[in-house]
């Protein structure tokens, strides 16, 4: 081993699910939409300057700030924009989590915290869901340093009533709360109510799910004007163009198309309700999700026999070897097309 090797920071990286690629196979595995993003995005695109690619971008990433800020009716001092909602969450790691006491989220959640809390050398302690997979805000009384966790939480789906968010944000005024609502646009209650009452609290966005713009990498947060100031003091401590000038245009131009939003996400939450009748029938079970997927483990069949079965049909789900989580499958909500072909499959091979 040479000795520079010994000032190389060690982590263990988050794992995303594999980008296969193939015209014949169905991908259930990283809860993509399966439906375009608003065709407004597509003129934009097509109507894009390339000569405008010789400037760097506006730093503070306006038009996109302003367009969210009118369509969550708060002022634009209360929208932070970032390259995904991972960016956006690493941001607020590195800003309101620096007490020195321990951050909290859920045994069972977004994977990433844990990759960010490592990183940054953020202590952290995670309250188990309860057996059925549950938050127990009890759990979030404790002293703390901040608290995180995914609502409606993932990979379980599940969502937590806007009653018990509160419970959380009441237990924890000395401290920054942040709810992560990557799926939200599909049936769930925002957090965005709450922010009137608690200047405390910061709520994280994307269009990677609902918006299905996740090759494009645009992550929010909306928040009391005091916190979004100081994570852009962060931002611009740290990378000050982290929007290009694409993915704004883009941005903006999905945000518009509202009709389009709301029957794509309309058309995901009718094959979910669907996706519960058959599943249920082929012998599985499932938390009740709210998200743009379902958590199910199946009564006979092991999970990662199922998955390795699948995987051979091309039909791609995702399978966490974890301990709580070994005899599940986490399966995107496709078209109804590709639902039909996985359950066609997955008839005949537990039939
Ligand atoms: C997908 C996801 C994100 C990250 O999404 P981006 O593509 O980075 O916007 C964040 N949190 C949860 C819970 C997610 O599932």
């Amino acid at each position: 081993m040479n000795k520079w090797e010994n000032n190389i920071r060690r982590v263990v990286p988050y794992v995303p699910g594999e980008q296969p690629v193939g015209d014949r196979l169905i991908k259930l595995n990283t809860n993509e939409n399966p439906y375009p993003p608003a065709p407004g995005v597509l003129r934009a695109l097509q109507e894009m300057d390339y000569h405008r690619f010789r400037k760097y971008p506006d730093p503070a990433a306006s038009v996109l700030v302003e367009s969210l800020a009118e369509y969550h009716q708060v002022g634009a001092d209360q929208v932070f924009v970032g390259v995904g909602s991972d960016d956006v969450l690493a941001m607020a790691f590195l800003t309101f989590f620096n007490s020195g006491k321990p951050v909290l989220f859920p045994d069972v959640s977004y994977s990433f915290y844990k990759v960010w809390a490592e990183l940054f050398g953020i202590p952290y302690e995670t309250p188990a869901l309860d057996g059925d997979f549950r938050i127990c805000t009890e759990d979030y009384k404790r002293e703390n340093g901040g608290v995180i966790f995914p609502n409606p939480n993932a990979p379980t789906g599940l969502f937590m009533p806007l009653d018990q968010v509160r419970k959380i944000l009441d237990g924890n005024e000395d401290v920054i709360v942040i709810v992560d609502e990557a799926y939200i646009d599909f049936g769930g209650v925002s957090a965005l109510e709450l922010l009137s009452e608690y200047e405390n609290l910061l709520v994280v966005r994307t269009f990677s799910k609902s918006r299905s713009m996740a090759g494009i990498r645009i992550g929010y947060g909306v928040g009391s004007p005091r916190l979004i100031r100081a994570l852009n003091d962060v931002k611009y401590s740290y990378n000050s163009y982290t929007m290009n000038m694409p993915s704004l245009a883009l941005g903006v131009a999905a945000v518009k198309d509202q009709a389009y939003f709301e029957a794509t996400t309309g058309r995901i939450m009718a094959t979910r309700q669907q996706a519960k009748v058959r599943l249920r029938e082929l012998g599985f079970s499932f938390p009740d999700s709210m998200a743009n997927f379902i958590f199910a483990s199946h009564k006979r069949v092991f999970a990662e026999q199922i998955f390795e079965a699948l995987k051979k049909e091309q039909i791609y789900v995702r399978y966490f070897k974890q301990p709580r989580l070994e005899n599940h499958l986490r399966i995107t909500i496709g078209t109804d097309e590709e639902m039909e072909r996985l359950y066609k499959f997955l008839g005949e091979y537990l039939g």
